[in-house]
């Protein structure tokens, strides 16, 4: 076998499509594709699984087990014909020979589709990356659980009321839906769960800090969404900070451009995300900001005609996007399902056909029966919008499993007030060295 074949996938007569990325995006494309007999279509992913990443926060907060906003990408296109997965991380695009470069070999392409999405953007201040927590993956997302439930813990270990402060306080950075939810999750468990299972410590001096480098939370959202998410984090007693920004973060103490101070164990920076650039397609030229690979309205990466981009990746600069289309979803979903068209028009000799985002508006929860939605014609905030946000969700989560749990688990949690996966499964190893005059565990 040569190095070319190393993944073992048959050359067929048909035209190969490989995709980058079992996310959003690439699960939308594989399915549109893969109905079809005319392609055959490669799917690699660093995982075996796509991630539902809206709910990671659920997941962080003990709400959720990681399995069910998981789901295996195998088992998600398992009934289509010419349907290949490698569990493969991609490196290198060979664009000249039209090959790919992945961690288990190379394989050649005839169309190649990037769909790696995006990581956590830190904005080049790497002490922050050190000793903050990001919240972009499953494992992050466990990390994050255990070293906050480890930070109590540990707080019960020391007779320093300072630093039992600090082990029991949350700076969020970022007051996007990410980190509204996360702020108004953690401020639900204070008030309803911290004090049943840490009776000998005083939970209540646990500080919430959300801050925000903007003059307003959600600000991708209207402004009496906006208002009202404000007005419901304060009323879980959430502190917010706006027109601040975070720029030093020891892993103990966070320091803002306003000179504040904030003593605290646990950091999570929910402040923006950027693209990963695949060698091969990481010239200047093709380099929108935050990484992303310039598009064309076919979702074709500029200068190469076999490959395009799509979901978080990828930047469509239109005249009404100049940014690009936000890197949520529904672009992802929308974007996927018009490639897959536009693909087999394109195997069919046939024109493509420009993708048009249809923007179906956007929500964010805050806690129990508190949600803001904006929907374009009708915007609404509280129980019902709290709703809505749980069917969509809902709708969009993968598996017919993963739905029934996930329901089960929310009706659960509403009646008893209560969120049971607040396990140490996989400990998160933290420098205590930094909380001096203390016991460690
Ligand atoms: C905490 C959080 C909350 C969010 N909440 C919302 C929300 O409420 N609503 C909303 O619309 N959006 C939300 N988003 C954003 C949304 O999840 C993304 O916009 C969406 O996932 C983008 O889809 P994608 O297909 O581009 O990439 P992804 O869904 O991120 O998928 C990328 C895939 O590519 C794989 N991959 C990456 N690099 C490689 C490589 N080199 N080789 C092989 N595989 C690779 C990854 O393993 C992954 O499976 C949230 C994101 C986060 C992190």
């Amino acid at each position: 076998m040569s190095d070319i074949d190393a993944l073992n996938i048959p050359k067929l007569s048909l035209p190969r499509i490989v995709i980058v990325g079992g996310g959003f995006g690439g699960v939308a494309l594989a399915k549109k594709l893969s109905k079809k007999k005319e392609v055959q279509v490669v799917l690699l992913d660093k995982n075996n699984y796509h991630t539902f990443q809206p709910l990671l926060y659920q997941v962080s907060t003990g709400g959720l087990e990681p399995d069910s906003i998981a789901y295996p990408i195998r088992k998600i296109l398992q009934d289509y014909s010419n349907f290949y997965f490698r569990l493969a991380e991609v490196q290198q695009v060979k664009s000249e020979s039209k090959v790919i470069v992945t961690n288990i070999g190379q394989l050649t392409y005839d169309y190649l589709v990037i769909a790696a999405g995006s990581t956590t953007n830190f904005f080049g201040n790497t002490e922050i990356e050190l000793n903050g927590m990001a919240m972009k993956t499953i494992p992050q997302s466990l990390n994050l659980r255990s070293l906050i439930l480890e930070n109590f813990e540990q707080a019960l270990l020391t007779d320093d009321l300072h630093e039992r402060d600090a082990l029991m306080n949350f700076v969020i950075v970022g007051g996007g839906p990410t980190g509204v939810e996360l702020a108004g999750a953690l401020a639900e468990i204070k008030k309803g769960i911290l004090p049943k299972d840490y009776p000998d410590l005083d939970t209540r001096r646990a500080q919430i800090n959300l801050v925000q480098s903007g003059d307003r939370i959600l600000k991708g959202m209207s402004d009496n969404a906006s208002k009202k998410a404000e007005d419901f984090l304060e009323s879980l007693g959430v502190n917010i900070w706006k027109n601040t920004r975070v720029t030093t973060y020891d892993g103990k103490t966070a320091l803002t451009k306003t000179e504040l101070k904030f003593e605290a164990a646990t950091l999570v920076w929910a402040a923006g995300v950027k693209g990963v650039p695949i060698a091969g397609l990481d010239a200047k030229e093709i380099l929108a900001g935050g990484n992303r690979l310039k598009v064309n309205e076919f979702n074709q990466v500029m200068g190469h005609d076999r490959i395009f981009a799509i979901g978080d990746i990828a930047c469509m600069q239109t005249d009404a996007t100049p940014q690009g289309h936000p890197m949520m979803a529904q672009p992802a979903i929308q974007q996927g399902r018009n490639l897959g068209e536009n693909l087999l028009r394109l195997v069919r000799d046939e024109a493509m056909e420009p993708f048009v985002y249809k923007d179906k508006g956007s929500m964010a929860t805050v806690g129990r029966n508190k949600a803001v939605v904006d929907l374009k014609n009708y915007k609404f905030q509280g129980v019902f919008a709290w709703f809505v946000w749980m069917f969509i969700h809902l709708f969009f989560l993968i598996g017919f499993r993963n739905r029934v749990v996930v329901f089960v688990n929310w009706v659960y949690n509403y009646v008893r007030f209560d969120r049971e996966a607040r396990l140490i499964i996989r400990p998160y190893q933290r420098d205590y060295s930094l909380f001096k005059n203390q016991k460690t565990l």
